[in-house]
C-alpha cells in the first residue's frame, strides 16, 4: 500500500502517520519526489484495513500496490535511484560503462586491461575471481589472488572494481576487496546468498536468472532492498530461448520495461547477451538508445588465449572503437536533438 501525501503535509503530520503506522508494526518507507512524496508500506493487510490511513489528516491518496516486489517498485519510489561507487553514479543521468575481463588470469592481463579500459573511457573495472563455470574441469577462476590483483589494478587506475561473489562462504571475503559485488545469472535466486549481501551494506550488480522472468528478478532485488541495502543496479544478460545461434537472446525490452516497473538502474551486457564479440558493438547502441543506465562489457588483451569467454570478448582496439561511436550517437539520440 501506498500513501501519497498532500503537497502541503507538514512534518507533524507526517511524523504522526508514521509513528501511528510503525506502532502497529507496519515497516514504512518514506520518499520524497519532485512532484510527489509517498510513504510505502509493508505490513500486514489486516491492520492496514482495521486502520483506514485515507482519513488521516495529509493523505491525499492511497494506492493499492498489486505487484509482488514492493521496495523495488517504482510506485514505492518514484524518482529513479542513483548508486554511488567512488564518484561514479550510476542510474538516472550519463551512462556508466563497466569493462574488463571475464576472468582476471594474471597480473600483466588486469593491468593491460585496466589502462586500457580507463583510457577509452570506462568507469569500473570488471574481472571475474570465482567463475560459475559448465564444466568443473573448465579454469574456475584465481579466487583471492585474482581480487587482490583487481585492487592492485584499482590502485593505479582508481577505477572502481566489479567481481562475482558466488557462494556465502566467500562473501567476507569478496566484499574486503571489490567496490561493487555481482551476483550473476546462476545464483540470482539463491536467496541465502541475497539476503547475506544485502547485509553488508555494499553496491550490488544483480544479473538477471537465465530463464528468470522480470518479476522473479525484481522480487531478487527485493530480498537485497528487504535487508536494507538500497544500493542495487540490475545487469539484463540476456535469457534462453529457442535460438542458438547467440548463446542468449539479448531481451533489450527489459529495459524500458524495468524503468517503468521500478525505480532501480538498469544496465545491459550485451557480451554474455550475444557471445560474440562482433555483435557487442551494435547491442551496446541498442541498449543505450533503449535508455539503458549502462553497459558491461568483456574485454580482454588477447581473446583468443582468454581463459573464459573468448569468443564474446571485445579486443582492447575495438573496445575503443565501440567508445567512440557511443559517445556520438548515444548523446545525440539522448539530446533528441538530431544533429
Ligand atoms: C560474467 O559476468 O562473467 C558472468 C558469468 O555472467 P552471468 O552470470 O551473466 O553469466
Ligand atoms: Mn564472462
Amino acid at each position: 500500500m501506498i500513501i501519497v501525501l498532500e503537497p502541503d503535509a507538514g512534518s507533524a503530520e507526517v511524523d504522526r502517520i508514521v509513528k501511528t503506522l510503525e506502532e502497529e508494526g507496519v515497516k514504512v518507507h518514506y520518499s520524497k519526489g519532485v512532484d510527489k512524496t509517498v510513504l510505502g508500506l509493508i505490513g500486514d493487510k489486516q491492520i492496514l484495513s482495521r486502520l483506514s490511513v485515507e482519513r488521516f489528516s495529509g493523505v491525499e491518496k492511497v494506492i493499492h500496490v498489486s505487484e509482488p516486489f514492493k521496495l523495488a517498485s517504482r510506485s514505492f519510489h518514484p524518482e529513479p535511484s542513483r548508486v554511488q561507487v567512488g564518484n561514479i553514479t550510476i542510474g538516472g543521468g550519463e551512462p556508466v560503462v563497466i569493462a574488463g575481463p571475464c576472468s582476471v588470469e594474471s597480473r600483466d592481463q588486469i593491468l593491460e586491461t585496466a589502462r586500457a579500459v580507463k583510457e577509452a573511457g570506462a568507469g569500473l573495472l570488471r574481472g571475474g575471481a570465482f567463475k560459475p563455470r559448465s564444466s568443473p574441469y573448465s579454469f574456475q577462476g584465481l579466487g583471492e589472488k585474482g581480487l587482490k590483483l583487481l585492487a592492485e589494478a584499482r590502485e593505479e587506475t582508481g577505477l572502481p572494481v566489479v567481481s562475482e561473489v558466488m557462494d556465502p562462504e566467500n562473501l567476507d571475503m569478496v566484499a574486503e576487496y571489490v567496490d561493487v559485488l555481482q551476483l550473476g545469472a546462476r545464483n540470482m535466486q539463491n536467496f541465502h546468498l541475497l539476503k547475506k549481501v544485502g547485509r553488508t551494506g555494499k553496491p550490488v550488480l544483480l544479473k538477471r536468472g537465465l530463464s528468470a522472468t522480470i518479476e522473479e528478478w525484481l522480487m531478487s532485488a527485493e530480498y537485497i532492498l528487504n535487508e536494507g541495502n538500497p544500493h542495487v543496479i540490475l545487469c539484463e544478460r540476456g535469457i534462453r530461448t529457442f535460438e542458438t545461434y547467440t548463446r542468449n537472446t539479448l531481451d533489450l525490452s527489459a529495459v524500458p520495461v524495468i524503468q517503468h516497473l521500478s525505480h532501480l538502474p538498469i544496465m545491459v551486457d550485451p557480451s554474455h547477451g550475444t557471445g560474440k564479440w562482433r555483435y557487442i558493438a551494435p547491442m551496446s547502441r541498442a541498449a543505450l538508445a533503449a535508455g539503458a543506465d549502462g553497459l558491461m562489457v568483456e574485454v580482454h588483451p588477447d581473446p583468443q588465449a582468454a581463459l573464459s569467454d573468448g569468443p564474446q570478448s571485445l579486443t582492447v582496439d575495438n573496445f575503443r572503437s565501440m567508445m567512440g561511436e557511443l559517445s556520438r550517437p548515444v548523446a545525440r539520440i539522448h539530446s533528441g536533438s538530431g544533429t
